[in-house]
């Protein structure tokens, strides 16, 4: 899509964002009320912060990064300021830049971006990462809120580089949450079904598969998503969760 003019592009991304958020809207009909009513306070609480956040960014009025760039010229965004500490932008997935991980969506944290794959009907799965994103999003929100001085921001800064040759450093413990809540917001979209199957000790693959409706290039994540999923609900420590999201990582990424 990169040799598209830049007005096409724009153009395209703004189609994209609005579909997102219309699938978005139908997720949270589904999601919502269940995270409200968890028995679970953190789950309440965290939970409900994505949609919080979705429905802020609204009045952004540039959230279409490509807008920005057109207007600004701009090589980067990261120093474009946003009128908003809660705002972020969105702007399309790349996946050749990401050979071999079939994501629907990406936050990078150093531009406030959440990264969209361009699908024409987003499902509930594209739905339930983007929710994972805006979980990122919170969190790169409060990290931020520790900023005092230009020494603090290029700190921060060099904490989301890395360089050629290098594992990309990553914060387990956004991922933990992020998980986590993506896991109860999937489980909320398939009423109960993945954890009453990890109860079961069933075929959760299966489950997911029918459930969910993917694409042929989302099966691609099943895998990890029922290894995860099965963790998080088999034992009520959490601890053993987070471990094996924990080794999931490591074997990619820096781990901090
Ligand atoms: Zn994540």
């Amino acid at each position: 899509m990169q040799h598209l003019p830049i007005e096409r592009r724009e153009r395209l991304l703004e189609k994209c964002i609005a579909s997102y958020g219309e699938a978005f809207k139908k997720f949270e009909k589904k999601v919502r009320p269940t995270i409200l009513s968890h028995a679970d306070a953190w789950v309440t609480e965290q939970g409900d912060l994505p949609f919080q956040i979705f429905d802020l960014n609204q009045g952004n009025s540039l959230r279409n990064k490509l807008t920005v760039l057109q207007n600004n010229n701009l090589p980067g965004s990261s120093k474009v300021e946003l009128e908003n500490p809660n705002f972020f932008f969105f702007d399309f997935l790349d996946p050749a830049s990401m050979p071999g991980a079939n994501l629907s969506a990406a936050f990078e944290a150093a531009s406030r971006t959440i990264l969209l794959r361009k699908v024409n009907l987003p499902n509930m799965l594209d739905c339930a990462v983007m929710y994972h994103e805006l979980v990122h999003v919170g969190q790169d929100t409060a990290e931020r809120a520790t900023i005092r001085n230009e020494d603090d921001f290029n700190q921060y800064l060099r904490s989301k580089q890395h360089f050629r040759g290098e594992k990309p450093r990553i914060r387990i413990a956004y991922e933990v949450t992020a998980y986590a809540l993506e896991i109860e917001a999937l489980n909320a979209v398939l009423a109960g079904a993945i954890r009453d199957t990890v109860l079961r000790k069933k075929n959760l693959m299966n489950v997911l598969t029918r459930g969910l409706q993917l694409r042929k290039e989302q099966l691609s994540m099943l895998p990890l998503l029922t290894k995860f999923s099965t963790a998080y609900f088999c034992s009520s420590d959490i601890g053993h969760f987070a471990r094996v999201v924990h080794e999931s990582y490591a074997q990619v990424y820096d781990c901090i």
